[in-house]
């Protein structure tokens, strides 16, 4: 078999091209295939496929393949552009590249599936043999394809988040599919603008379909869910609620520290975790411990205690009845005089029609905390993120699950 009928049957070209010639490169390991259209006098029209008269022949222009063994392959061809009388003068479709690609369709389609299995940008980027730029552009060009072939999301609950993004001085929103487990998109900032962008964009279906979303008590973000989805309900996160309590919790240790240490004691020095893990995820040295501080009646261990209490809230499954319950769990905070917990009672209280919302829905971020993981090996693993447009492409790249292959002709 010839190295022209071999390529032909490689590739799987249709009955329009052929390859008229093949050249290897020894020194630079590399297979050149040369090809044109068998008809040198008509085309088909891009738009309409109907048969029209070739107007001329475009410069030659080049794309990489899958390789040959270890040799890169490059196809070569001049593309004709025909002439339609309903459509002009138009570039003849190739079978085997998208339009402006540099890579054929099983390239890119081989590039994606290495940079989806390696999960390591870089070790991909050497076993494809690609630069930076190119990585880059096989990865811009898949998540552009998959999200113009999103259509509807078909899903009822949402997650909204904030990311710090390029050590931690500027933010991003995401938003999540919860349902799909999924990054719908990211924005910059964490203004109520960031998230209208992302909202607004949605189909006036998925629109109507959202139940509920599971957000921080951010206001601006809150903002934007009543103006953009005004049927979904806002669910406080059960997360970044706890958070807020922790935070409490270790404000008052704080204080306590302060003034024990102005009396010579120096107990709750070092003690933050013990007071903030589940008390499963201690070791029996934290657990001793533990106990030993608990028994000496410390203002840490009463907000220990007033936050413990709170964690029975989430087990509710009545709206009535949680009402009911955080009604006294208030009254047991504002008795403590502990300035910190009370100023977390005063949080749920203000936000609590969103907060009593998660009785009903029984939903939280913490479906995105296997994405969020993600992400963080995202932002560790990729040195290239200088801006966010490259940022944002990555996420959705791995988290996005769409639909990112090219169509090919095999
Ligand atoms: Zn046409």
């Amino acid at each position: 078999m010839k190295d022209t009928q071999l390529y032909q049957q490689l590739l799987g070209l249709t009955e329009e091209w052929e390859i008229f010639n093949v050249e290897i490169g020894f020194d630079k390991l590399e297979v050149n295939v040369f090809i044109e259209t068998k008809d040198k006098k008509n085309g088909k029209c891009p738009e309409c496929s109907k048969i029209c008269s070739i107007y001329d022949v475009r410069d030659e222009r080049n794309w990489r393949h899958l390789d040959t063994m270890q040799f890169k392959t490059i196809l070569h061809c001049k593309i004709p552009r025909i002439n339609c009388e309903e459509h002009g003068i138009k570039t003849v479709r190739t079978d085997w590249a998208e339009k402006h690609s540099r890579h054929t369709a099983l390239f890119e389609k081989w590039a994606i599936q290495v940079l989806m299995g390696c999960n390591n940008r870089t070790q991909a980027k050497k076993l494809l043999g690609l630069s930076w730029d190119e990585v880059n552009t096989v990865q811009e060009r898949a998540v552009k394809r998959g999200l113009c072939r999103r259509k509807d999301l078909n899903t009822m609950f949402l997650g909204v988040d904030e990311k710090s993004f390029l050590k931690g001085h500027k933010y991003v929103t995401v938003v999540y599919d919860i349902e799909n487990s999924s990054v719908i998109d990211i924005a910059k900032d964490r203004k109520e603008s960031s998230l209208d962008k992302i909202l607004s964009k949605l189909s006036s279906s998925d629109k109507h379909e959202i139940k509920a979303v599971t957000v921080d008590m951010w206001k601006p973000f809150a903002a934007s869910i009543a103006k953009n989805l005004p049927l979904a309900k806002i669910v406080h996160d059960k997360f970044h609620i706890e958070k807020h309590a922790s935070i409490a919790v270790d404000t008052v240790r704080k204080q306590e520290n302060k003034s024990l240490i102005q009396d010579g004691i120096d107990f709750l020095k070092q003690t933050k975790y013990i007071w903030l893990k589940n008390k499963e995820n201690l070791n029996d040295k934290q657990e001793k411990l533990f106990q030993y501080l608990f028994a000496k009646n410390l203002k840490v261990g009463y907000a220990w205690s007033l936050k413990e209490f709170f964690k029975t809230f989430w087990s509710f499954e009545n709206a009535k009845v949680a009402k009911i319950f955080l009604k006294i769990w208030t009254s047991e905070v504002l008795k403590s005089n502990l300035k910190p917990m009370i100023k977390f009672a005063e949080m749920i209280n203000n936000n609590l029609h969103n907060i009593l919302n998660y009785i009903e829905y029984n939903i939280t971020n913490a479906v995105a905390e296997g994405i969020n993981s993600k992400i963080q090996y995202i932002k560790y693993s990729a040195r290239g993120f200088r801006n966010f447009d490259n940022y944002r492409t990555a996420i959705l790249f791995y988290c996005g699950k769409l639909d990112m292959f090219p169509h090919t002709f095999q």
